[in-house]
């Protein structure tokens, strides 16, 4: 059988790189990892427990010193077919897609410690290979020897718009204004951060996917896919 390889997909927030990595991982049988769940989790916890105020400020040193009681795991789902996030043995998947993870989780993932104990554990995941992992710093840093790095962007008024509907399904009210900047804003937080920021690396391919649909996006991918696995051999 042919060697399987890892798939790092990085880009800008709302770029639609958790769906192209969700659709090629079920077509290639290959494991699907969300790396910003995982900060999204810590986020959450931070927020439940007064970590960050209500004014949105993070105490670093309190996080610092709360690392070690925070358990980010994934479960697979029977029902959707898709691995959920638990933080602490609890699931939480829903609660880490809400508005104010979204505002805070650009300072907590700039903090150094933890992205040294998440990204051990994304390298953990994609260890025996066959991993697609969606982030900001895979192909940079998690899986620097990743044989398919992608590097995704579109349009941000695009952007904006597909991370609306996709709210506003899931119940939340909230005006595309504000959606916008959340995602100007976290897109400056990540890109300008010391530690593993956001950037494209040197041997990742660019997909616009501004005017493409999924289904195109995910062709071009699979063909790229082939293209790697055959110069492996
Ligand atoms: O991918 P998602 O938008 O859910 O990621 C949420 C946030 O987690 C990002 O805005 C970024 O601050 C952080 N993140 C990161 N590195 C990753 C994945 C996500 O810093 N590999």
């Amino acid at each position: 059988m042919r060697d399987k390889i890892n798939i790092a997909i990085d880009g800008y927030s709302s770029c639609g790189k958790s769906t192209l990595a969700k659709n090629l991982a079920r077509e290639l049988k290959y494991v699907y990892v969300d790396s910003g769940a995982m900060y999204r989790a810590v986020t959450l916890y931070c927020l439940r427990n007064g970590i960050i105020d209500e004014y949105n400020s993070l105490n670093v040193s309190g996080l610092l010193e709360a690392l070690n009681e925070i358990n980010v795991s994934f479960n697979y789902n029977r029902t959707s077919g898709r691995s959920d996030t638990y933080l602490n043995g609890e699931r939480v998947e829903d609660d880490i897609r809400e508005m104010r993870v979204s505002e805070s989780v650009s300072a907590v993932s700039k903090v150094e410690e933890v992205r040294n104990v998440l990204v051990q554990f994304q390298q953990q995941l994609g260890k025996n290979k066959g991993v697609v992992m969606d982030g900001r710093d895979i192909g940079t840093v998690v899986f620097p020897d990743a044989k398919l790095k992608i590097f995704m962007t579109a349009d941000i008024d695009i952007r904006a718009q597909r991370r609306y509907e996709e709210l506003l399904s899931k119940g939340q009210s909230i005006s595309i204004e504000a959606v916008k900047e959340n995602l100007i804003s976290r897109d400056r937080q990540d890109t300008s951060r010391k530690y593993n920021p956001l950037v494209k690396a040197d041997d990742a391919i660019v997909l616009d996917n501004s005017f493409l649909t999924k289904q195109q996006q995910l062709e071009q991918v699979k063909a790229w896919v082939h293209d790697r696995l055959h110069k492996t051999e």
